[in-house]
């Protein structure tokens, strides 16, 4: 038998409705609050992760799905690549001291051709601001973008950790004229995101929250972090021995629990935050205060990728055990610039919409909407007339389910109920004749016999009686 592969899982009804039920509303919240949505490519050249999320990140150094893509065959490689240098260049390539000519300065579209590096997304932040640059957003001022869909990550997959996950997020990101680097702009993402998780009836959430500082702040920070591993970090895993030497951050995303008592005595941003810096931070929690929006400073708190600058935060859950983040963000105030944009401050956030769901205290059962209607044809000709009604039904938003005329009418009760219908209508040929049909409540028992113009209106007004 061929299964789903290890990470990876489907999601079968019921329990689909809840992601629909999700996603409806965010999609509501994220009207309230102007967001339009994206949608970027799943894969996306290697280069803009690494340049993006950091080399030297768990994420890029260790779980991306990357390979080469397919150039051309064999055998006709270098004529076929002789007419894309023709269509890109848009010259001819006639002879072989053109071509050898050409040798020289191609080499690296060549190289190109003959197969890029291409990787499955990990996360979503990377994409929009590519294509932030790639299409000049900058020229509609500030962009408030949301997506939904599915990441890539190759990680041990457990409860709560997959290897194909959602996410559900949303970027700020504009010219620094926008307002972009504003504090308004971190307390709004941060205050949507506590309505979200209360609109959904999520309880118990704990909103930690960082500043990273900026570049400023992080060389003297680096230079610290470096300085005072230097006497322990020996006893650290391999990793973090690693990390000292090329990106000491990254030594505070070290899981080792043997490690985790020297992190605790490791110098904090906190101390190392500049004047902008720290006011910037200071604004962002008097705007959440005054919207009672609750928060816990962590100083801990530095997230698993590179980019983020100042404002950086993760929203836990206490039910969903050891993967308990919930969601994620910051601010990102140099990152179109290190994948070549022009510079757009922004601030965004990524929601794992697979723990969303196993947070949820609602049932799938209870989000469903069961069908109002089981139309039973009973006996031959009647599946053309049962159509036939069905299809009224549905164009006045009644949700229906059709039987089959082979079905006697025991087996179409049956079904019926089995669906959880709330009524069942039986299609006859005296029915048809007649114009006027049986119509029976399966949870009251009661049966009245309807004209067929007033059915849409008898079956849907049940519904509130
Ligand atoms: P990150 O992009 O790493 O900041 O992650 C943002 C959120 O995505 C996390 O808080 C998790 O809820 C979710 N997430 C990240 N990785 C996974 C995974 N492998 N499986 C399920 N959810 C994940």
């Amino acid at each position: 038998m061929i299964k789903a592969v290890r990470g990876t899982r489907d999601l079968l009804p019921p329990e689909t409705a809840l992601w629909n039920f999700v996603e409806a509303a965010v999609r509501d919240v994220f009207r309230a609050y102007n967001f339009h949505e994206i949608r970027t490519p799943i894969f996306e050249e290697t280069q803009l992760f690494a340049r993006s999320v950091g080399e030297e990140t768990d994420i890029v150094s260790k779980e991306m799905y990357t390979w080469k893509d397919r150039g051309g065959t064999q055998s006709d490689e270098f004529g076929r690549f002789l007419d894309l240098i023709e269509e890109k260049l848009d010259l001819s390539v006639t002879d072989a001291r053109d071509q050898i000519k050409l040798s020289r300065s191609t080499r690296g579209l060549y190289g190109q051709w003959k197969g890029e590096s291409l990787t499955l997304r990990p996360e979503n932040t990377a994409g929009v601001v590519r294509a932030y640059i790639e299409h000049k957003l900058w020229e509609r001022g500030l962009n408030k973008l949301y997506y939904i869909g599915p990441q890539f990550r190759r990680e041990r997959p457990q409860k709560g950790r997959y290897r194909q996950f959602y996410q559900i997020g949303a970027e700020i990101i504009g010219p620094p004229s926008a307002g972009s680097e504003s504090p308004a702009r971190d307390a709004e993402i941060l205050e949507l995101l506590a309505t979200l998780l209360d609109r959904l009836g999520i309880e118990n959430w704990t909103l930690q929250l960082n500043s990273v500082g900026c570049p400023n702040d992080r060389a003297a920070y680096n230079e610290a972090l470096r300085k005072a591993l230097e006497p322990v970090v020996g006893q650290m895993c391999a990793d973090c021995q690693r990390r000292a030497v090329t990106n000491p951050l990254r030594v505070f995303d070290c899981k080792v629990p043997a490690d985790q008592p020297i992190i605790e005595t490791l110098p904090r941003i906190s101390q190392f935050l500049d004047e902008p810096c720290r006011r910037h931070f200071e604004q962002v929690q008097e705007i959440l205060k005054s919207v009672g929006v609750e928060f816990q400073l962590n100083d801990r708190l530095v997230r698993g990728l590179d980019y983020y600058s100042r404002t950086a935060f993760e929203f836990t859950h206490g039910a969903l055990g050891a993967q308990n983040a919930i969601l994620g963000g910051g601010r990102y105030d140099g990152l179109s610039e290190s994948i070549g944009g022009p510079s757009a401050p922004g601030i965004g956030f990524a929601i794992g919409e697979d723990r969303m769901v196993l947070a949820l205290k609602k049932s799938a059962d209870a989000v469903q909407r069961k069908p109002d209607v089981y139309v039973a044809p009973l006996g031959a000709g009647m599946d053309r007339e049962a159509a036939r009604l069905a299809r009224e039904l549905r164009r006045h938003d009644v949700v229906v389910d059709l039987g089959d005329e082979t079905f006697r009418l025991k087996k179409s009760f049956e079904t019926a109920s089995k669906l959880g219908a709330r009524f069942i209508l039986i299609v006859g040929e005296n029915e048809v004749k007649a114009g006027a049909f049986a119509l029976k409540n399966l949870e009251s028992g009661e049966q009245v016999s309807v004209p067929r113009a007033e059915l849409p209106q008898k079956i849907l007004a049940r519904e509130h009686s």
